[in-house]
């Protein structure tokens, strides 16, 4: 076999899918794997399902996932002798294109489609139907009544002479082409992820290749272009398995070498059910609006039907990384669990590793739509920008390590940016009387106190205070915490005062100290 070819073909309805960013990924990874092409090819031959802007949309997604494609059908064009100018596309399908087996947008291959249909139809493969709808119809009820398949009963097949067949087609009537599926045969062929798969001719009804309409069928337009576009592998998702036994009774009717087929397991829900919208967000974009980085739904997308084996334990991958260790043969047959917070989880390590400024940049969107931020900005004042960006760094820094998404900054810690509604019995410690508790927090006041604001130090805060509390840290630390923040889990007493800064810790204190 020559150079590995593979494909990504989606049909442009509106949004990435997560599963079909898996396609795409999985194909891009094989194809960088083995020195290969990836090429995209937009499979627009259902008009009733096309929306638009989707084939910009997918354009897009998969420029942001970063995972560049070698042929089809680009949005932008970047020319001149230093090749910097960039045009853009004006809109599909005027879409630029790049490779030697286009056009990559299947609407403008109609005269292919149309091309094999016949000549398959001239060697008696496959044979013209007149039949109207309404006799499918009653053909599919009268099947469905007897409990039988629905199959199309050849019928134009069985009474049609050549001359009648010719009469029709010169008076135009409708007529689709379809496959003449040769019955009791076993189709068997070797899935490069389920092994041994296997079929019988007596299930496959006569497909319809061409349509009367003119426009192909996915699997006459699927067959016919991974042919000329020369795909050694078809890399797909597990819900067209069925539609297999179909595609090689093409390649084999039209004499072609076929490629070698690997079926993705499917995703399913935390509930085991397959991954619908019904559930919630299936398309990539809802991933990027929450906040989630790149990398991550990369990273996690990966995963969702492979992972290294052998006993590594490693879940965090770089794009470099993927193209190293993935491997087909790898990937399991059994569902991938679409699970969020693994999602969550993989994407607070990617958020680790980033600099408070780096999260800063990105969490700063999110930050200013929700209210807690809006009113105390507001209160500060607009003139005093740098202040409060150190401000929010501050809180960042302390919120690094426990973020799993950009959208969440301040969510869980809002006593940063708010005034604290005191309850009296969340500053006791365990049964502590109200003298103690009082005690505790004039005791807190006193340390805090001799700390002047140069040496308000994340370091110096958590030294001066354990050296107060002594043995019993909970008698101390606790009513302190409690008093900085009016809640039940929150960072550590320490964190939270370097955070409000000097000033504002006393005053919380003193404030708390007001109910005893
Ligand atoms: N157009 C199909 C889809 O949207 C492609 C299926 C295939 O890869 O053959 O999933």
């Amino acid at each position: 076999m020559g150079k590995t070819r593979v494909r990504f073909a989606p049909s442009p309805t509106g949004y990435l899918h997560v599963g079909s960013l898996r396609t795409a990924l999985y194909n891009y990874l094989f194809a960088k794997k083995n020195g290969g092409d990836f090429i995209l090819r937009i499979e627009d031959t259902d008009r009733s399902r096309y929306v638009e802007g989707a084939v910009e949309k997918v354009i897009s997604s998969l420029e942001w996932a970063g995972l560049f494609y070698n042929e089809g059908v680009y949005a932008t064009k970047i020319i001149g002798d230093d090749k910097k100018t960039v045009v853009q596309s004006i809109t599909y399908p005027n879409t630029f294109e790049v490779g030697e087996c286009g056009p990559y947008v299947q609407s403008e291959r109609l005269e292919l489609y149309k091309k094999y249909a016949e000549q398959l139809v001239k060697e008696g493969k496959a044979y013209y139907c007149f039949c109207e709808p309404e006799r499918l119809e009653e053909m599919r009820e009268k099947q469905q009544k007897d409990k039988k398949a629905p199959m199309y009963d050849r019928y134009c097949l069985q009474n049609m002479t050549e001359e009648q067949i010719n009469e029709k087609l010169k008076e135009n009537c409708p007529a689709t082409i379809r496959l003449k599926v040769p019955r009791s045969e076993e189709i068997v062929f070797e899935d490069m992820v389920r092994g041994k798969v296997s079929f019988n001719t007596n299930n496959i009804d006569d497909q319809i290749l061409l349509k009367s309409d003119g426009f192909p069928t996915y699997h006459l337009a699927s067959v016919v272009d991974d042919h000329l576009m020369k795909i050694t592998h078809v890399l797909r998702a597990e819900e067209w398995l069925p539609s297999t036994p179909k595609h090689i009774l093409l390649y084999k009717a039209f004499g072609w070498d076929m490629p070698i087929f690997a079926h993705l397991p499917q995703l399913l829900s935390v509930d085991k059910k397959k991954l619908s919208k019904r559930m919630g967000d299936v398309a990539v974009e809802d991933y990027i609006n929450k906040g989630y980085l790149k990398e991550a739904i990369v990273n996690f997308v990966a995963l969702l039907g492979w992972n290294p084996g052998e006993g590594s334990v490693q879940e965090i991958f770089s794009m470099d990384e993927l193209i190293e260790k993935f491997d087909l043969a790898k990937v399991h047959k059994a569902g991938a669990v679409f699970d969020i917070k693994k999602l969550d989880w993989i994407n607070a390590q990617y958020i680790k590793k980033m600099s408070v400024d780096e999260i800063y940049q990105n969490a700063l969107i999110y930050l200013k739509q929700k209210e807690f931020y809006k009113t105390w900005a507001q209160e500060k004042g607009a003139g005093d920008e740098k202040t409060k960006e150190e401000f929010v760094k501050k809180v960042l820094t302390i919120e690094k390590d426990r973020l799993a998404k950009f959208s969440e900054v301040g969510e869980n810690n809002k006593f940063f940016f708010q005034e604290i509604e005191y309850d009296k019995e969340l500053l006791r410690w365990k049964k502590n009387s109200d003298a103690e508790t009082k005690q505790a927090l004039e005791t807190a006041i006193k340390v805090l106190e001799k700390i002047s604001d140069a040496d308000w130090t994340l370091k110096n805060l958590e030294e001066k205070l354990l050296e107060a509390a002594g043995e019993k840290r909970g008698d101390l630390l606790w009513p302190l915490r409690a008093a900085l923040t009016g809640e039940q889990k929150s960072p550590s007493p320490f964190e939270v005062a370097w955070v409000l800064e000097k000033k504002e810790t006393l005053s919380r204190i003193e404030q708390a100290l007001k109910l005893f």
